[in-house]
């Protein structure tokens, strides 16, 4: 069983998109598993506060240490490490949801605001990680995004394996085009060799297609 936590504001979000078809059968079956830490029940004070004004001034507020450290420890073995979503992190990509969906467990707390107290961030196994150069309001959306990418990788989430290995990012390509019925549509057909039935005709063409659509769009990844 693949355990996730989730360490957030905003508990009544999840498990929202995560509860689509391949993912709550995962979840029924006991693939995975969710649960999710509201950060504010680990505020110490009568009014509940999970953050405050920034030292050296700024706008903004920031989350505090003591608060966000009192969930993760009360939830995690000392051990364990756990994903802070980020924009300052390394970028999340295909390659980081394969090495993270190997693991047992995974950890992710979700920032807000202006972000979480650095101290937090330097004494609990903390790792940073972006999915993408831009700014987000708050994590959450983010982990859904790790998430799905992950979870769809452990054995059983998808009925067909091989739809992994043919996939975008493998082999450091972007896939092919894909056609299904009907067979002309809006006055367009699908390509010949398609429907030829000639497999290594197919899987020459599909090839040269990722090629040319990854040089094209991606010189990034074609280098
Ligand atoms: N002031 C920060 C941004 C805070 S955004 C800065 O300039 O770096 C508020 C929260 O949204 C962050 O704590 C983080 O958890 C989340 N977030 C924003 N953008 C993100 C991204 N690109 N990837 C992952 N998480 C992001």
């Amino acid at each position: 069983m693949f355990e996730v936590k989730i360490f957030t504001l905003y508990p009544d979000l999840y498990p929202g998109p995560l509860m689509t078809g391949i993912y709550k059968k995962a979840l029924e079956s006991k693939i995975w598993d969710l649960k999710v830490i509201n950060i504010r029940d680990y505020a110490a004070d009568k009014h509940s506060s999970v953050d405050d004004t920034p030292f050296g001034g700024g706008s903004g507020m920031v989350l505090r240490p003591d608060v966000v450290a009192s969930a993760l420890d009360k939830n995690l073995q000392s051990n364990e490490t756990t994903i802070y979503l980020s924009p300052k992190g390394k970028q999340f990509n295909q390659e980081v949801a394969k090495k993270l969906s190997k693991q047992k467990k995974l950890n992710l707390l979700c920032g807000h605001f202006e972000g979480i107290d650095q101290r937090l961030l330097e004494t609990r196994n903390i790792q940073e990680y972006s999915i993408g150069d831009f700014v987000l309001s708050g994590g959450e959306s983010a982990a859904f995004v790790m998430l799905d990418a992950i979870i769809r990788l452990l054995p059983g989430v998808l009925g067909n394996e091989k739809s992994i290995e043919e996939e975008s990012f493998e082999n450091g390509l972007l896939e092919y085009p894909q056609y299904t019925k009907p067979q002309i549509w809006e006055e367009k057909t699908v390509p010949d060799v398609l429907l030829s039935g000639d497999h290594a005709k197919i899987k020459d063409w599909r090839l040269s297609q990722s090629e040319a659509i990854t040089r094209d769009r991606r010189p990034d990844l074609w280098q």
